[in-house]
């Protein structure tokens, strides 16, 4: 997937650019992630992912990540890191149910990562992004 990705929430004040290339999507079965649905595609904010519109966030516990979500319709947009990585890098993760190109990605697989207890990525199951749209 070459083809430069974006989305909206759905009152349209936030947008994401993603340009990378997509290969999957991945699902997270942790309290937060299970409650918006959200399907992620990550990058690194120095990979040139652009983000735009008022967002208001919300850190759980640690404080590692910021959930960003706007501020007027509540849609969930992205998440970041609040820190870099060893490489000076801030990981970022736009949510795909945003997407304004669905038939672009709909067939790519899922990564399951197992986000309550064991933390780790689960074998792939066949499964693709358009068998969670619905
Ligand atoms: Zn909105």
């Amino acid at each position: 997937m070459n083809q430069k990705l974006s989305g909206h929430c759905h009152c349209g004040e936030v947008k994401w650019a993603y340009p990378l290339k997509l290969e999957s999507a991945t699902a997270c079965n942790c309290t937060l992630c299970s409650r918006h649905g959200a399907i992620w595609a990550y990058g690194y904010l120095e990979d040139g992912i652009q983000i735009s519109g008022k967002i208001s966030y919300y850190e759980r516990g640690s404080k590692i990540n910021q959930y960003s979500f706007c501020s007027n319709c509540g849609c969930m947009m992205y998440y970041k890191s609040n820190k870099k990585n060893e490489n000076g890098q801030i990981r970022i993760a736009v949510n795909l149910r945003m997407i304004d190109q669905p038939a672009l990605i709909q067939n790519l697989p899922i990564d399951h990562f197992e986000g309550l207890e064991s933390f780790e990525d689960l074998p792939r199951d066949h499964r693709c992004i358009k068998d969670l749209w619905f």
